[in-house]
């Protein structure tokens, strides 16, 4: 898994750093949808989710099993599938949580992007090892422009 990146362009980072920016100081989620291929794995559109934590939505996000099936439907519809989920960390470094190691699955993507003082900071993408033990990270390879949508 050593080796590989994330393509995704500008415009859709910028998204997510406002989306992250939008809902500071609570943490911000969504779905990435795209590609993986053998030529690499590239993230073509996005799907904001709402943050179902009530409970502490300043440094949780989860996943449910509706979004999960919303996401992949969205994904269905553009021909793409489900490559991964977005987060924000507000006031936090743009690395995985212990709650996040919990509540994530391998294979996806993993783009956290840190807000600091609703200013978007560091943004970063983390890929879980399939024994779930650890996160390693995923070189986000910017992309000028989407090859479509
Ligand atoms: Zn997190």
């Amino acid at each position: 898994m050593s080796g590989t990146a994330l393509r995704i362009s500008d415009a859709l980072v910028r998204r997510i750093q406002a989306h992250g920016v939008e809902t500071y100081p609570h943490e911000c989620c969504g779905a990435l949808l795209g590609n993986d291929s053998e030529a690499g794995r590239e993230t073509l559109d996005l799907v904001p989710l709402a943050n179902r934590r009530n409970d502490s939505p300043r440094n949780r996000f989860e996943v449910t099993p509706e979004d999960v099936r919303m996401a992949e439907k969205k994904a269905k519809d553009l021909k793409l599938e489900v490559i991964g989920w977005y987060h924000s960390h507000p006031d936090a470094p743009a690395r995985p949580s212990e709650f996040d190691r919990e509540h994530a699955w391998p294979w996806y993507s993993y783009i956290i992007v840190s807000v600091q003082q609703r200013e978007p900071r560091d943004t970063k993408s983390w890929r879980l090892r399939d024994d779930r033990a650890a996160y390693d990270p995923e070189a986000i390879e910017s992309v000028a422009q989407s090859a479509s949508i």
